[in-house]
């Protein structure tokens, strides 16, 4: 589903990737960590062309990532993705932060969004916050309706960077949760996170990147377990 061969990425003089090769396969979850820095974004960026790479090759669904503006519209039809800040349009309710991309780039009649969009709030728990505006959702509520967004372009994959790591303790479970929902139905996802509970439970494999450079990449309890390189010993024995 995703095949990133020997990519590289530079901004200006600082190498960020270094040749960087991973393949996803179909409904496959894949985490991956590592230190602040370690272009863990990048990488994620560039498999939906938020950012470009320099040199190497990155497959999604069959699709080339090049210059090739229809590719990357093709691109970003296929691939949901979730941030850090939940980026919800604040002046409009939750449910038409959910209906605008489809009515406008799916051109979906209006009712049948609008019940798509209910559809996907009724699976991450909060129907009834549709009428809301994002500032009267927590941190928790407006990183699922995120979520939401995101599955009512009916994406075949899903991206999330850093999805908890804005969030109070106390909601990090309740996305967690949905996440988790979202990999037992099937959903092709790769996830930076350092919620290693999470890793442990869903991932097929955990991916170590440091400096640029995918590291290690295992099944979690070969990951956790067994970890090979002296830096990922060094980065679990500092967030364990
Ligand atoms: P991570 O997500 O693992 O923390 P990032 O992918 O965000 O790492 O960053 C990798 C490196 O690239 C860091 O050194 C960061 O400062 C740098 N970087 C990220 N985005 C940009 C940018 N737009 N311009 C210049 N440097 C950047
Ligand atoms: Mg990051």
């Amino acid at each position: 589903m995703i095949e990133l061969d020997r990519v590289n990425k530079w901004f200006g003089p600082l190498h960020v990737l270094r040749d960087v090769s991973l393949a996803v396969k179909e409904r496959e979850r894949v985490v991956v960590c590592g230190p602040s820095g370690s272009g863990k974004s990048t990488m994620i960026r560039c498999i939906n062309r938020l950012e470009q790479h320099q040199e190497g090759r990155i497959v999604v669904d069959g699709i080339e990532l090049t210059d090739d503006l229809r590719n990357i519209d093709a691109i970003r039809r296929e691939v949901g993705m979730v941030f850090q800040s939940f980026n919800l349009f604040p002046h409009l309710t939750i449910l038409e932060n959910l209906t605008l991309a489809p009515i406008w780039v799916r051109k979906m009649p209006k009712k049948e969004a609008e019940e798509l969009a209910m559809t996907y709030l009724a699976r991450v728990k909060i129907p009834e916050q549709a009428h809301k505006y994002p500032g009267q959702l927590s941190g928790g509520q407006q990183q699922r309706v995120a979520i939401a967004r995101a599955l009512c372009m009916r994406p075949k994959i899903m991206l999330f960077d850093e999805p908890t790591s804005a969030l109070d303790p106390e909601m990090i479970k309740e996305v967690l949760d949905v996440m988790v929902e979202l990999a037992e139905s099937g959903m092709t996802m790769v996830v930076v996170t350092h919620e290693m509970g999470f890793a442990r439970q869903v991932a097929d494999r955990v991916v170590f990147m440091d400096r640029g450079e995918v590291i290690e990449v295992a099944p979690p309890t070969e990951f956790f377990g067994n970890p090979r390189s002296e830096r990922l010993k060094l980065f679990l024995s500092q967030i364990l």
